[in-house]
């Protein structure tokens, strides 16, 4: 099985955290890609911190110049889908929410060539749900970055029970042709990464519950004492506490309630005020 050509351009819908990040890679691979966002001031922001990052990496001499250049004029800004109906890779990264997924599938199926390939973003919805609902699920995968996704190197490539492995091999190889290691894995709650590291955050709230220390001192704990690049807290404020806790109570629900990943109090309190982490400016600390 081989790579998608770069001649193939890639839809990206959802521009925020991850959409941006999976956009500025597919274009620095060579791609065209449309980037949509039902805000346009998401897909706006999106492009310019896609700017900003390419112009830190020509900055620091990680980048030439006209290469940053041409991987920015490859980013698309579109405000409506049908601009984008030639793409033959849509990847989504919207909300974590089913129904909204399903009917985003839903839209991009008729939409797009019936060869197209449609691959996911989600932490931790499964593929086969999402699939449920498209007339030829077999073209669905979960292709899963990781925050941010220019840097991080791990591709989750998630076949659900419909999907084929000659489309999971495709996704993989290109992945890889886009400087990623992908690893398959088949669509069971948070996959691989999301579900062993569900019990590190809820271990770090319920010390953080019982008033062991305060965030600072239990993420420099773990970052020094246990070789984390980064401590828990500092990962929920970066990952987005909306995002984390939807994933906490998908993977919850999808074990029919298992106690190992109860959500945690503290981060629904977060969420109810708005205090998302870095993209708000305010989480367990403040970014203001
Ligand atoms: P985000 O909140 O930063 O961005 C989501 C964007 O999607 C927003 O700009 C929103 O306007 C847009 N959106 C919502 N509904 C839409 C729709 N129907 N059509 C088009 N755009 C829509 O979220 P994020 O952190 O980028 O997460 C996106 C997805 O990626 C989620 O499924 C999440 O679980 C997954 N994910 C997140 C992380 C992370 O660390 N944040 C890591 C891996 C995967």
């Amino acid at each position: 099985m081989t790579a998608l050509t770069t001649d193939v351009k890639v839809l990206v819908i959802g521009a925020g955290a991850m959409g941006s990040g999976i956009a500025h890679v597919a274009a620095a691979a060579g791609h065209a890609v449309y980037l949509y966002d039902t805000r346009a001031e998401a897909v706006e922001k999106g492009r310019d911190g896609i700017a900003r990052d390419l112009r830190f990496l020509a900055a620091r001499g990680k980048l030439a110049e006209a290469e940053a250049d041409a991987t920015l004029a490859r980013v698309i800004p579109v405000t409506e889908l049908a601009a984008a109906r030639d793409a033959g890779l849509a990847i989504e990264a919207i909300v974590e929410n089913l129904d909204v997924k399903q009917k985003l599938f839903r839209a991009l199926e008729d939409l797009l060539d019936a060869d197209a390939i449609l691959a996911t973003n989600t932490s931790s919805l499964s593929i086969t749900q999402i699939g449920a609902a498209l007339d030829r699920p077999e073209r669905l995968a979960g292709l899963h970055f990781f925050n941010p996704a220019p840097r991080m190197k791990l591709v989750e490539i998630v076949s659900g029970l419909a999907t084929t492995r000659a489309l999971a091999d495709t996704l993989y190889e290109t992945a890889k042709a886009w400087g990623k290691v992908p690893v398959h894995a088949t669509s069971t709650p948070g996959f691989i990464v999301n579900r062993v590291a569900r019990p590190y955050y809820a271990e770090a709230l319920r010390v953080l519950g019982e008033r062991a220390a305060d965030p600072a001192t239990l993420d420099a704990a773990l970052r020094d004492g246990c070789g984390f690049p980064m401590g828990p807290f500092e990962l929920m404020d970066l990952i987005g506490h909306d995002v984390n806790f939807a994933v906490t109570r998908s993977v919850f629900d999808a074990y029919f309630g298992d106690k190992r990943f109860t959500p945690s109090l503290i981060q629904q309190e977060l969420v109810a005020a708005g205090r998302l982490g870095r993209k708000s400016g305010r989480g367990f600390y403040d970014y203001a």
